[in-house]
């Protein structure tokens, strides 16, 4: 099987053209420069020719973690020097790569898993590279957001990647109340253990949309269920086990936001069937926009009604 060709080779001087040309081993060589490669999100069969090539002529494959990557590269038969950039150590380390593709290396950035810089390390290495005019070439492939978002079956002609939400309830809440009105999908990507918080907390600001599940995607137990917020909070746990790793996608509002004192009522009246009154009011002042004092009066009002009827 003849090999794939190498894009962005293009940028070889004529001396390596020459040596291409009589077929040494530099031909095999990649133009200096960072190389953003994309690497599989569960299934192995997913690695691209191109990003196996890129990776096997790398000077040097910078990854989050090495065991993870030294795992993919054993299987892919490759043995090559590693280095972890990550969160803990960019800052510090970013320098020494710099210098290294200053001098004319070829560096390969790969992430644990799916396409780098996207929820993942690399956007201020692929900046100062490219603002010290290294040149900065892609090798795209898989990507968790994108491969959920072709098959949630919602509309994707523009889409909101949300990325990580905020761990702490109250601050996810303010976040999905800041995209309530977008008229755009939302792409959100979520640990299991939070799923059920989070699947409440988008029901209670964004109200019960369509929506879908994305878990353990290209992997062996891989599910991708479609259905309203609500259904989706209510099998969580039994069907869909809380475990591996997913992406949730929400459709836009097709209905506008409750606004009036009467849609106000209704849904402080479901708030408060789970909800202690201060938590409700908050829930309902988020969906809402009305003000605070007003929904805690119709809350309270509710409550006196209920006993009264007791
Ligand atoms: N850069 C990666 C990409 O392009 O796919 C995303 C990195 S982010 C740190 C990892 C998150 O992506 C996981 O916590 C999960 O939410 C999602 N993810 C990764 N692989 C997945 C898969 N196979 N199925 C579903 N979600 C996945």
């Amino acid at each position: 099987m003849t090999e794939p060709a190498v894009e962005g080779d293009t940028e070889r001087s004529p001396t390596e053209a020459g040596e291409e040309a009589s077929g040494s081993a530099k031909e095999r060589q990649l133009a200096p420069g960072l190389w953003v490669v994309a690497t599989p999100i569960g299934n192995l069969g997913d690695m691209s020719c191109r990003a196996r090539e890129v990776l096997a002529r790398a000077d040097l494959v910078v990854c989050e973690d090495t065991r993870v990557t030294g795992r993919l590269l054993r299987h892919l038969g490759l043995a090559k020097r590693l280095f972890a950039y990550h969160d803990h150590n960019a800052d510090r380390v970013r320098p020494f790569l710099l210098g290294r593709l200053a001098a004319g290396e070829r560096l390969a950035l790969v992430s644990d898993a799916g396409t780098p810089c996207i929820a993942d390390p690399g956007y201020r290495l692929v900046r100062e590279a490219s603002q010290r005019g290294i040149p900065v070439r892609t090798v795209p492939g898989p990507s968790a957001v994108i491969a959920a978002l072709s098959v949630a079956g919602l509309p994707t002609d523009r889409f909101l990647f949300e990325g990580f939400l905020p761990s702490k309830g109250a601050a996810r809440r303010r976040r999905f109340a800041a995209l309530a009105d977008l008229d755009v999908t939302l792409v959100l990507l979520e640990a299991p253990h939070r799923m059920a918080e989070t699947l409440d907390d988008l029901l209670a600001v964004l109200g019960d949309r369509e929506a879908a599940v994305a878990r353990e995607l290209t992997k062996l137990h891989e599910q991708v269920v479609r259905a309203k917020l609500s259904e989706l909070r209510a099998r969580l746990g039994s069907d869909i086990p809380a475990r591996g790793e997913f992406v949730l996608v929400v459709a836009p509002p097709d209905i506008a936001p409750v606004v009036d004192v009467g849609d106000a009522t209704e849904l402080l009246r479901q708030l408060l069937a789970s909800h202690g009154l201060r938590e409700a009011v908050e829930r309902a002042a988020i969906r809402t926009g009305l003000p605070r004092r007003r929904l805690y009066e119709l809350a309270l009002a509710l409550r006196r009604g209920e006993r009264e009827e007791e």
